[in-house]
C-alpha cells in the first residue's frame, strides 16, 4: 500500500486503507485475502519531514496451542514513524527515507511488521481447552480415547526416568 505524501500532508483527519495479508507479505498467520484495515495519521509536520501513527486491525487464524484447532484472534496493534523528507542526520535509522523525486510512501513493510510482532505468543481456543492425548492425539474435546494417562507428580518424573534406565 502506498499513500501519496501530498494526500497525507493534506489529510485534516485519519485516511483509510484496507489490504490483505497476501499484498503486505504476511504468511502462516492467516488465509491471504483476510482483510487488514489500517487507519493512518499525520501526526508532526516539519519542513524535514513528518511522523505518521497507524492502527492496524485485522482478525489472524492462528492454531489453539493445545488442541491445535484454527482460531480467529482480533488483533489491534500501533505503528508509528518518521518519514524524512531531507537527510536530516538528527533522526534515527527507523525513520523511512523517500528518494528524491517520490512522492509515496510505501507502508507494507510496517504494517506488516506490526502485525507479526503483536501476534500473541499463546493461543487457546478456550479456556478450558482439553488438548490432544499425548499418546494418540485424540482431540479430548470431542471424544475420550481409552489411552491411560497417569496423572503423575511432577516430582515423581525423575525417579521414573531412572527406573525406566535400570529397566533396560
Ligand atoms: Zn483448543
Ligand atoms: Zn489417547
Amino acid at each position: 500500500m502506498k499513500f501519496p505524501i501530498g494526500e497525507l500532508l493534506d489529510a485534516n483527519a485519519a485516511l483509510h486503507n484496507r489490504s490483505n495479508l497476501g499484498q503486505l507479505g504476511v504468511r502462516g498467520v492467516g488465509k491471504p485475502d483476510t482483510p487488514v484495515d489500517l487507519e493512518i495519521s499525520v501526526t508532526d509536520r516539519r519542513a524535514s519531514g513528518f511522523r505518521i501513527a497507524g492502527t492496524v486491525n485485522t482478525a489472524l487464524t492462528l492454531p489453539c496451542d493445545r488442541c491445535l484447532k484454527a482460531k480467529i484472534v482480533r488483533l489491534s496493534t500501533n505503528f508509528n514513524c518518521w518519514v524524512a523528507l531531507e537527510d536530516a542526520p538528527e533522526y534515527d535509522d527507523d525513520a523511512i527515507r523517500l528518494a528524491p523525486g517520490d512522492n509515496k510512501v510505501a507502508l507494507n513493510g510496517l504494517v506488516g511488521e506490526a502485525i507479526l510482532l503483536a501476534v500473541p505468543s499463546k493461543i487457546v481456543c478456550r479456556e478450558n481447552c482439553a488438548g490432544l492425548c499425548p499418546h494418540c492425539g485424540q482431540d479430548l474435546n470431542i471424544e475420550q480415547c481409552g489411552c491411560q494417562r497417569d496423572e503423575l507428580d511432577p516430582r515423581w518424573a525423575d525417579l521414573l526416568k531412572i527406573k525406566a534406565k535400570f529397566k533396560k
